[in-house]
Order: C-alpha cells, then sequence, then structure tokens
C-alpha cells in the first residue's frame, strides 16, 4: 500500500492541527492539537478520536502550542502508549503548558459543577493534570536537524522554523516519498528567533497561513508610546499578552528601549508564573538565539529583563500591585483578556484616566480583547459592568507568524518544488488567497487541504 496523508484537523480552520501518515502497515501522527476558539469547534474536542490511538506507533510535534499539542493527555487516556517526539525547547515548554491546560479544564469541569451549567451531570474535564503528566512521560526530545527513526523504516527530522522556542518543520521520509510539514511558520528579522531555515525538497509539503499583512513600522514604537504615556501620566500601563513568545518579546523590546532611552526606566511586573517560566526556558535554550539575542547576552545583559524587572509569582504577589502606585508596567494573560490575572488589573484600572492598555496579539471575535479594542466604553467582568476611561492602544507589528510574503520567500527556498502542496491551518479565504498565490507565482501545484480528506502521497 502506498502512503497516505489524512488532514484530521486544521484544515478549514485553523486550531486542532492533527495530520496522520499511514503507508499501512506504519501510522504516525504529526502534531495533536487541540480545537480552540468558538464553542462549536472546541466541542470537538469531544468527539472520540478520529485515529484509534492504541494503532499509532508514533507522534511527531511541531512546536508546543496548544492547537499543535493540547490533544496529547486526551490521546495518551485513549490508550496511546508510544513515544511523542518534539525538540528539547518543546519538550521544556510542554512540561509548562501541558499541566496548565490541564487545570484550566479542571477548573472549568470544576466551576460547572458548583453552578449547574453543564448539561453533563458531574461535568468532566477533557483532560486531567494526570492525564497531562502520563503524556509528558511519553515525550522524547531530539536536537534540531538530527536523524532519528520514529518507526522501523520511517526517518525524520525536526528543522527550525522560527516561530516560537522549540518549533520546527517536521520532515518524514516514509514509503519512499519524503513528506514535510512546515507547522507554524516564523519571521524574518524579527528579534529573538532565528530566521526559518530553508528547506531544500519535498515531495509532498502540507503548508500554513496567515492572513493579514505585517505593518512595515518599527514594531516596537506602539509600545514605546504606551509606556511613555504611562511615565507622563503616572498611570499604570497594562499589556494582556500570551505567556510564551510574546511575554518575552515584550520583555526584550521594553529592555531595548529603555537602553536606547526611547523610554523612562519604569519599573516592569510579569505576573504570570506560566510566562515566568516561559521566559526562563527561553532564556535556557541560547542553541536557538538569534544574532542579535547573543549580542545581547555577549555584552553581559539578562535580554529579558529591563532594569526595574519584578516577577510576581504567587497570588500575593499580583495582589500587592493593588496597593502600588503606578507609573508602572504590568505583562500578564490571558492575551485576549479572557481570563487570568489581568482580569483583576483590568477591572481595577479600566476606569481611570491615566491608565493605558495597549494590546499586542490577535484578539478573536467575542473575546474582551476584541470589545476593547473596538473601542468598547464599558465591558463586563466577574458580574460587574466595568467602565472604560483608560486609553486603549493596539499594535499590530507583533506576531510570531509569517505573512504571505514572508511565507513565498520561505517557498522559494526549495530548490526543487514539491509535486504537490496542500494548505492547512487558514481560515478559508486565507487559504484560497494563498492557494492562489503559490499557483500564480511560484507555478506549484497546490490545493486546499479538506477535513477528513485523505490523499496518497
Ligand atoms: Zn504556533
Amino acid at each position: 500500500m502506498s502512503a497516505t496523508l489524512t488532514f484530521l484537523g486544521a484544515a478549514g480552520t485553523v486550531t486542532g492541527s492533527q495530520h496522520l501518515l499511514d503507508d499501512g502497515e506504519r501510522r504516525l501522527l504529526m502534531d495533536c492539537g487541540l480545537f480552540q476558539g468558538l464553542k462549536e469547534l472546541r466541542e470537538r474536542n469531544w468527539a472520540p478520536p478520529r485515529v484509534d490511538p492504541t494503532t499509532l506507533q508514533a507522534v511527531l510535534l511541531s512546536h508546543a502550542h496548544i492547537d499543535h499539542s493540547g490533544y496529547l493527555p486526551r490521546l495518551v487516556r485513549g490508550g496511546y502508549r508510544g513515544p511523542v517526539f518534539c525538540t528539547r525547547g518543546t519538550a521544556d515548554l510542554l512540561r509548562v503548558m501541558l499541566p496548565d491546560a490541564a487545570h484550566l479544564q479542571e477548573e472549568e469541569a470544576e466551576f460547572n459543577n458548583r453552578h449547574h451549567t453543564s448539561k453533563h451531570d458531574p461535568a468532566l474535564p477533557l483532560f486531567t493534570t494526570d492525564d497531562a503528566d502520563r503524556a509528558l512521560a511519553q515525550v522524547e526530545a531530539v536536537r534540531f536537524d538530527e536523524t532519528f527513526t520514529p518507526a522501523p523504516g520511517v526517518e525524520a527530522r525536526f528543522i527550525n522554523s522560527g516561530h516560537i522556542l522549540g518549533a520546527g518543520f517536521v520532515q518524514c521520509r516514509i514509503g519512499g516519498r519524503l513528506v514535510v510539514f512546515s507547522g507554524d511558520l516564523g519571521r524574518y528579522g524579527v528579534p529573538i528567533m532565528r530566521d526559518p531555515d530553508p528547506v531544500p525538497a519535498a515531495d509532498v509539503l502540507l503548508g500554513v497561513v496567515v492572513d493579514r499583512l505585517h505593518p512595515p513600522d518599527d514594531h516596537a514604537d506602539k509600545l514605546a508610546e504606551a509606556a511613555t504615556r504611562a511615565a507622563d501620566t503616572s498611570g499604570w500601563l497594562l499589556i494582556p499578552a500570551f505567556a510564551v513568545g510574546r511575554s518575552q518579546e515584550i520583555l526584550y523590546d521594553l529592555r531595548e528601549l529603555e537602553q536606547a532611552r526611547r523610554i523612562p526606566s519604569l519599573p516592569v511586573y510579569l505576573d504570570s508564573p506560566m510566562a515566568i517560566q516561559a521566559t526562563a526556558i527561553y532564556a535556557a535554550h541560547p542553541e536557538e538565539h538569534d544574532r542579535d539575542l547573543k549580542q545581547v547576552e555577549t555584552d553581559g545583559k539578562r535580554p529579558f529583563a529591563p532594569r526595574r524587572l519584578s516577577l510576581c509569582k504567587s497570588v500575593e504577589d499580583s495582589k500587592r500591585l493593588n496597593d502600588t502606585a503606578g507609573p508602572g508596567i504590568i505583562i500578564a494573560g490571558s492575551g485576549m483578556a479572557t481570563g487570568g490575572r489581568i482580569l483583576h488589573h483590568l477591572r481595577r484600572l479600566l476606569p481611570a484616566e491615566a491608565t493605558t492598555v495597549l494590546f499586542v496579539g490577535y484578539q478573536a471575535a467575542g473575546t474582551r480583547g476584541r470589545l476593547l479594542r473596538e473601542g468598547a466604553r464599558t465591558v463586563k467582568m466577574f458580574g460587574e459592568v466595568v467602565s472604560v476611561r483608560a486609553r486603549i492602544m493596539v499594535s499590530d507589528a507583533y506576531s510570531a507568524h509569517a505573512d504571505r510574503g514572508e511565507i513565498l520567500r520561505w517557498l522559494r527556498g526549495f530548490t526543487r518544488p514539491p509535486a504537490m502542496t496542500y494548505i492547512v491551518h487558514g481560515e478559508p479565504g486565507a487559504a484560497a488567497a494563498l492557494r492562489e498565490a503559490i499557483t500564480g507565482e511560484l507555478h506549484w501545484r497546490a490545493a486546499v487541504a479538506e477535513d477528513g480528506q485523505r490523499v496518497t502521497l
């Protein structure tokens, strides 16, 4: 039987990345992601697994983001006992992110039970901390560019994709065919992460889509403006930020801005246990740092530490900020203000004119972050209506995802066009636009993957 590839998730949508490689004898899963976002998507996480977990020989993870890794505990709960291959950076991040994801599931179930808001009685978590721990015990970390054997007769390799720490393209040779899965493609010329490595060849390529174009402005301009305003008003600057990737970029840029004397040195509070752990992991992997970051380290500076940085590990550390006067900067999750410690700060500080809020990431429809960035004068949180007198600012310059130009730049690095390119991880419009660009500009064969579709390699 010739090898096949089945798109089990992230086809026609962005999250839930899972792709099955199968040549009749060997079955491998590339990525094991959770569906995230709207309720109808999240409900898909509860459906029976689309592939029997006991029939899989190996799982290969492109990176640690939950929409690429968060289904693992569920797969293990379903009977998967094989290895989970990923890079060392990804393995370190998973040790923080999977238990956190499990904890959120447990909290949600507990909330539903207390308030009887679930149709299930009792409501159960999608997976537990125990499931996450068991999944972590199956992780096998490998180095970038090291060839390994995930199953007999299959050769695989991770190649730096420049997206977040540990992120790699998954290259897999199975049944004489070379398959490359891009996972999420990172960017060129941004601080911290190296540029994506070129991949010379593939028979079949699974590619990614992001539909927004990055603005050409200096990505730290808005951050400088927001910090300066906080200093001028003696108020707080609140930055809702994802713990992994974005928080480190903000810390790095704040230190750079201070050093260049573009902003005064303000107290900076990293108010997120997960971001604190992720920052330590970023710092502990110098092999993945780009040239700028290495230079900072050579100069004897801690790259992610603005001069007056404090880490708020405990809830008490966080609460102490309630009694602390500005000016100052608080970085906390969640990035879309849907939960986490940032909510407490927003509730307290949104009504004050001296407050500045800077959004530095994508804000999905239906989130508080989206409402605020669209100019809502009130928002609901903790059952209260909170008025918004703070200045709301938005920076669209931060992104860990290549835009269309950067995707095409990476594709041009192939010395031999893949026989076929499948586009996954995109909203339908963006996927179709990328397909057009690939066929029109590069003259490659490309198709938009359909959910559940199986193709022969
Ligand atoms: Zn990602």
